[in-house]
């Protein structure tokens, strides 16, 4: 059994392991992985649809080229009408010129409209494609919104339990033994949660291993409080 100054120490190492434990918890929580997996399917679904948001905006510009150019057919056309049937143009070969271009630009009119409608098709099936892109995008920032939430809530429960812990901690740092404690912080940078360590049968089980008799003799000559340390790891040891 170790001295009540020992207890204290080591009980106050247990709640800095606990708050040691808590903030790895608070770091390593399996829902940043799961939102981290989420974000990059995310930033994939964004990129797809900038090409989606691209191939409409071209179908759209080609759409008004088409616009532009049957408007200037159609007005072409009227002028044609006008002169074939104004009266002003006597001269036959003339008018036949006039007839042929009004022909040639007819069948131009059917060839726009014959793209058009093929166009009117692509921005069709394009704009399904972008619903469904929406869609999914819209489940994704769901997803994305609820496991954040939930991630958050957890995160502020560890946050409160750690707050409890170190209230705890303090406490208990208040109370052990001042030497002992000043020993302890100075100690713990060097080792990975386990600076105090018990001392059994006649091996460190901080680094498990087996002191000299020469030094297990020393220590059990020593009075009760003095601060003794492993000869091998250097970490405070509990008699
Ligand atoms: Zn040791």
């Amino acid at each position: 059994m170790a001295s009540p100054a020992y207890e204290k120490i080591l009980a106050l190492q247990a709640l800095d392991l606990s708050i040691m434990q808590l903030r790895h918890r608070h770091a390593n929580h399996p829902i940043r992985e799961v939102l981290d997996e989420l974000n990059a399917e995310r930033q994939q679904l964004d990129v797809v649809g900038a090409e989606l948001g691209e191939r409409h905006h071209d179908l759209e510009r080609q759409r008004k080229r088409f616009e532009d150019e049957a408007a200037l057919i159609s007005d072409r056309r009227a002028d044609i009408d006008k002169k074939l049937y104004g009266g002003e143009v006597t001269a036959s070969k003339e008018l036949l010129a006039l007839q042929d271009e009004a022909a040639s630009l007819k069948q131009q009119q059917t060839d726009l409209e014959d793209q058009e409608l093929e166009l009117m098709e692509q921005l069709d099936e394009l704009s399904t494609e972008q619903g469904g892109h929406d869609q999914q995008l819209n489940g994704l920032q769901e997803r994305i919104a609820s496991s954040q939430a939930e991630l958050d809530g957890q995160l502020s429960e560890i946050d409160t339990e750690i707050a409890e812990v170190e209230g705890n901690r303090n406490v208990a740092a208040a109370d052990a033994d001042s030497a002992l404690v000043e020993q302890y912080e100075a100690l713990r940078p060097l080792y990975d949660g386990v600076t105090v360590a018990r001392l059994t049968n006649g091996s460190c089980d901080g680094c498990h291993i087996q002191l000299s008799a020469v030094a297990l003799d020393q220590m059990i000559k020593m009075p009760e409080d003095t601060v003794v340390t492993c000869e091998e790891c250097g970490r405070m040891l509990v008699r």
